[in-house]
């Protein structure tokens, strides 16, 4: 059977772009079809449990990436320094609630993205807005902007070297948990997450010996878990990569482990929830402050329709004002339902703004504000705060204000990089890991 027929093609598609050539995207598309998967679906069923586990309170999902990856940052060193942040995250996370932690990255595949404007205007020239490496180029010329197809070919093979390396990292014994000290090497961190972070990998190195000693095998700790995640936007690139499992019969869409779809397309009688509907992946939905508890309902009837655990999570993305007023008749509702649904605090698409430079930016203190009243809100209602979605980077960029080392305004311009939203950088994200562990851990008394 072919993986396309599962899919009603006569639904509208928010957010696609306006390729000039449909022919040369049909070519794309035949090709692409012919492609080997990038994930296994028993891969994607593995995380499902998972994200069961967290659902029922017994994990923490940890995700985070770019906002938009980019073909020219697919580095090695680029890549590194992301896993090294989030596994850096994800052990202080573990080491002070006491929980497994679920790591996925936004990676391996976050080349596309919506925009509020088609176009962008400059200087009195109009040409189609950035969308993602998947679709132009960020450079303001006629010839950059103009959707491309062909970018879908290198978004594939960019997502697979990506992978390559990012399982060649978790597999190979670099995200050993004994490698807890090493992680630490190589970036100029702020001396006082620094030694924290020490501290702590010294009681893990401490705790690690006293099992060996006992007998506990440590090559139980060589290989690592990490799952890729991307928002699944562009359809014909998403729809193209999905297949039939010959195990189950089942369509999966093989090029991420975890899709969600956004807050600006998911229309309930949209192409992109019928799209999540019909593969069996694990399978996200970002809800913003818009949200009602009906829509959400509906969300739920319409892709976890036999409320299967770990199917379905909502990644709330509310804004640190709203959190506490917006999140709780969600949660509510969903409880109330019955439904088993995994709730993640994405803290920064609702706190973006524009600094007077005219960058785009976000307060490191109204992510962790936003993080806060996530956790209060769960508190409340008894419900379990399941995790948290965060742009970051592991290189040093001025791109949130606030943390540590007191980004300012002016430090803007220092070096800002990210092709769309601006990110954490790897202090900040430490920063930030440690103040949600102890959000975690306090929860949990
Ligand atoms: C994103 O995750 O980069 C994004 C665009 O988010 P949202 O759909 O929540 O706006
Ligand atoms: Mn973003």
């Amino acid at each position: 059977m072919n993986a396309n027929s599962v899919f009603n093609s006569n639904l509208k598609a928010a957010q696609q772009p306006t390729w000039p050539d449909q022919g040369a995207v049909d070519a794309v598309v035949k090709e692409l079809a012919t492609y080997p998967p990038l994930v296994f679906a028993g891969e994607c069923d593995n995380l499902k449990e998972k994200i069961a586990q967290a659902a029922a309170g017994n994990a923490f999902w940890l995700q985070g990436g770019d906002c938009a990856e980019t073909f020219v940052a697919a580095t090695a060193d680029s890549v590194r320094n992301r896993i090294k942040t989030i596994l850096q995250m994800a052990a202080v996370l573990q080491y002070f609630s006491s929980l497994p932690v679920v790591k996925v990255g936004r990676m391996a595949g976050q080349f596309a993205k919506p925009r509020s404007n088609d176009s962008e205007t400059r200087n009195g020239v109009t040409l189609p807005a950035y969308r993602g490496d998947a679709v132009n180029d960020l450079e303001f010329t006629k010839e950059a902007r103009t959707p491309n197809p062909k970018r879908l070919l290198k978004v594939y093979n960019t997502s697979a070297s990506t992978l390559n390396l990012v399982r060649a990292f978790t597999q190979g014994g670099f995200a050993d948990i004994r490698q807890v000290h090493s992680w630490n090497k190589g970036f100029a961190a702020d001396a006082r997450f620094s030694a924290r972070y020490e501290e702590m990998a010294n009681e893990i190195g401490r705790a690690l010996q006293f099992m060996q000693s006992a007998g506990v095998d440590p090559e139980a700790f060589k290989s690592v878990d990490f799952y890729s995640s991307h928002e699944a936007l562009i359809l014909e690139y998403e729809k193209a990569l999905t297949r039939i499992d010959s195990r189950t019969g089942n369509a999966y869409d093989v090029s991420a482990h975890f899709l969600w779809i956004g807050e600006r397309t998911r229309q309930l009688d949209g192409a992109h929830i019928d799209f999540a509907e019909k593969i069996h992946n694990p399978t996200g939905v970002k809800l913003g402050p818009k949200t009602t508890p009906e829509e959400a309902l509906a969300i739920i009837k319409k892709l976890n329709p036999k409320n299967e655990p770990g199917r379905l999570t909502f990644i709330s993305r509310m804004g640190a004002t709203l959190i506490r007023e917006k999140l709780p008749p969600l949660v509510e509702a969903a409880s109330k339902s019955g439904a088993s649904v995994l709730w993640v605090c994405d803290p920064m698409h609702g706190n973006t703004y524009e600094a007077p430079s005219g960058y785009k930016t976000r307060k490191f203190d109204d992510v962790l504000d936003e993080v806060r009243g996530f956790f209060e809100v769960h508190k409340k209602l008894g419900t379990h705060p399941g995790g948290i979605h965060i742009e970051l980077t592991g290189d040093d960029v001025t791109e949130c204000v606030g943390g540590g080392d007191q980004i300012s305004h002016e430090d803007l311009a220092t070096r800002y990089e990210s092709a769309c939203d601006p990110r954490l950088n790897h202090t900040q994200s430490l920063e930030l890991a440690f103040l949600v562990a102890e959000m975690l851990r306090d929860h949990k008394k």
